[in-house]
């Protein structure tokens, strides 16, 4: 079997004495998306942090392309430049135009020239439909453009994976769709993806697993046709009848 993008191994995690992450075991194979379900507060984010190394785990590892990215001795903006992250609430930085939103990592981070970083973000920015909005200022932009825009900016250093927290959350229904539309496009040129999400239909739709959290370990994990129509787990199960 070929390598996963992603693999998390006994990760294990607390805040505090409080334990968030449970022997977490998770393999992301390369081109494919998983998404992880379950309450608010069973570690979705905790997960996708530790991942991104914004967290620290207390024990287990945690693999890129097989290499372990929790070693001490990794290189962590190595490890950043191949993972872009979109957070829930669009973190733009609204003094600058959606242009330099965009190149700012890969210039000042990454040390990309401009030209080279402004051609990228030209060419994903038309990509997303958003060739328009290049010079543009975040307030000027609807919530599901902006989160567009912090897809680019994820997808601005070429990374191998993306983790999406919830990026649809913080958007006023009419504006979901478009935003899950660029997953889905992006799930079709083959990117390896993590996201979790409160939208279970869109979870069904365009997962190749669905991975469900409770209290912080895995409790269930499978296929979507599986986990949802036909969960393991009284819990899981408890859980896709309130949410649903
Ligand atoms: P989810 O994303 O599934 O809602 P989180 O990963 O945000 O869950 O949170 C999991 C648990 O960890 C919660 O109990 C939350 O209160 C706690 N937690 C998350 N981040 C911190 C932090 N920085 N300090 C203390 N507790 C935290
Ligand atoms: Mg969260």
């Amino acid at each position: 079997m070929t390598e996963p993008v992603l693999r998390l191994e006994a990760v294990r995690k607390s805040f505090g004495g409080h334990l968030v992450l449970r022997d977490v075991e998770l393999a992301v194979p390369a081109h494919s998306v998983t998404a992880l379900i379950g309450a608010s507060g069973s570690g979705k984010s905790t997960l996708m942090r530790c991942a991104n190394l914004l967290e620290e785990i207390d024990d287990g590892a945690i693999f890129l392309d097989g290499e372990e990215i929790t070693d001490p001795r990794a290189d962590q903006d190595g490890v950043r430049r191949r993972i872009g992250v979109v957070f829930q609430a669009y973190n733009l930085f609204p003094h600058m135009t959606v242009l330099d939103n965009i190149t700012l990592a890969p210039r000042r981070v990454h040390g990309v020239g401009r030209v080279e970083a402004e051609d990228r973000a030209r060419e994903l920015l038309d990509r997303l439909g958003l060739a328009a909005k290049a010079g543009e200022y975040p307030d000027r932009l609807s919530g599901g453009q902006q989160q567009r825009v912090a897809i680019v900016r994820a997808l601005a250093t070429g990374p191998r994976l993306l983790l999406l927290d919830e990026i649809t959350a913080a958007l006023d229904p009419e504006l979901v769709g478009e935003v899950l539309a660029v997953v889905r496009d992006l799930k079709e040129q083959g990117m390896t993806m993590v996201l979790s999400t409160h939208e279970m239909g869109f979870a069904r739709e365009v997962a190749d697993q669905v991975c469900f959290l409770d209290n912080g370990a895995v409790l269930e994990q499978g296929p979507p046709e599986q986990v949802f129509g036909d969960p393991r787990q009284d819990r899981t199960r408890r859980f896709l009848s309130r949410i649903v």
